[in-house]
Order: C-alpha cells, then structure tokens, then sequence
C-alpha cells in the first residue's frame, strides 16, 4: 500500500498517517519529521530546512525530493509507505510519480482530509509535541493528563516554532497557493480520495481506512 496524504496544516496527517502506518502495517514517512531530525542533529540538511522552515516556507523541491528518494529506497519502506507532508508542490508531486516509475512502484491513493479553514488555526496554535517521543496533544481538544506533560513519556511537551500564531498564518497561505493544486492533479489520475477531517480521530481513521478499500472488524 503506498499512499500519500493531502491536507492543509493542522488537518491531521500526522495523526491518521500513524494509524494507517499501523492498519496496514507500512512505514509512516514525515518530511517535517525528518527536517526536525536533521534540524535537532544539527546536519547541514537541517541548518538550511531550518532557514525555511522556522519562516512557514517551503525547503526547496530538490533538496525535499532527493531526501524522500533516499527514504523510499530504504528496506523498511519496501512492504509500501504512507508519505505525510509530502508532496507539497506540483513539481513533487510529478517528482514523485517519477521515482515511483523508476522503482516500476504505483501510488494507490492520495487521500486528502478536508477540514474547513476556520478549524485550522485554533488546532495549530494550540497543539503541543513531545520532542522525545512525538506524540502530540492539543491545549483545548485533546489535553495531556498533567498539563505541560507527555502521558506516554514523561517529557516535557513543547510548542513547535512554527506553530505561532504569525508562522501558521504563512503557511496556511504557503498551503493555498502551492499545495492545493496537488488535489487537481490526484483527482486528474483518478487517485483522489476525500474524506470529512472535521470530526474525532477515530472517526476521521474510520472514514480513511474505508475509503482506502480496508475493512474494520
Ligand atoms: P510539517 O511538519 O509537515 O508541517 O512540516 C514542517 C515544515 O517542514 C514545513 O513548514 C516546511 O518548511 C518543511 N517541509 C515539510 N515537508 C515539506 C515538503 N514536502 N516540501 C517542502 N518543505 C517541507
């Protein structure tokens, strides 16, 4: 199963991308996973994500498409991949079907959570991570049970820097303006499949796997 999610900031991709990594037992690939990692590595990928990424812009289509090649070409990715945060931009998207081919590999579905616009900048702002394990929470909607503390962990969740109020705005517009066309694109090669992000995350993995063809016993 190889499948890529669509979906503005906030719409929940990391989220769904872990439980469809885990129903269908393939790898979960994050971009901003692994610009984090190398930015908290401090590699030379990661220094210069980070001049992009703590502005909301987009890390340059060369630099994204060779680390996702290298990601797709590992053996664990081999069984197939649910690719979150990527692609971002038509050139990817196209870059993408491209290194599918070379590996004689085919994308079975770009699902793209919908969720209306009003919705997303109450969840980025109030989201919190934990930077030792990831998993995430929400101030409001989905508060740990000691505040400031991961359930799972015990660290100390923190804000990403990219989630302040003057950094989601750009990237929202980043979000219209590059990544929404792919939705065009998907619908245009018959891979698009769209489902209601606006309600619970159980009720939005419910909605995923059905339209993605799996079945829930
Ligand atoms: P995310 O965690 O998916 O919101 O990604 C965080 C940041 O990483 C983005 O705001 C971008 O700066 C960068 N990034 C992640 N994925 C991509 C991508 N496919 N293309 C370019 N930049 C990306």
């Amino acid at each position: 199963m190889r499948i890529v999610l669509l979906g503005a900031p906030g719409a929940g991709k990391g989220t769904q991308a872990e439980a469809l990594a885990a129903y269908w037992k393939i790898v979960h690939i994050s971009t901003g996973d692994l610009f984090r990692y190398h930015r908290d590595h401090g590699t030379a990928l990661g220094i210069m994500a980070n001049e992009f990424m703590a502005q909301g812009q987009l890390v340059p289509d060369g630099v994204t498409q060779a680390m996702v090649e290298e990601r797709i070409g590992q053996a664990d990715a081999g069984n197939g991949f649910v690719l979150d945060g990527f692609p971002r931009t038509l050139p990817q998207g196209q870059a993408l079907a491209a290194m599918l081919q070379a590996r004689h590999e085919k994308l079975d579905a770009a699902l793209y959570i919908e969720v209306p616009e009003s919705v997303l900048m109450d969840r980025l702002v109030g989201r919190r991570i934990c930077p030792e394990c990831k998993a995430n929470y929400h101030v409001a909607f989905h508060p740990p049970r000691v505040a400031g503390v991961c359930d799972q962990c015990g660290a100390v969740l923190v804000q990403r820097d990219d989630d302040l109020p003057q950094t989601v705005q750009t990237r929202l517009a980043v979000y219209k303006e590059q990544t929404a066309p792919l939705i065009a694109f998907y619908q245009g090669v018959g891979l698009l499949r769209t489902i209601n992000g606006n309600q619970s995350p159980s009720e939005v993995t419910l909605a995923a796997v059905a339209a993605l063809g799996g079945t829930h016993d």
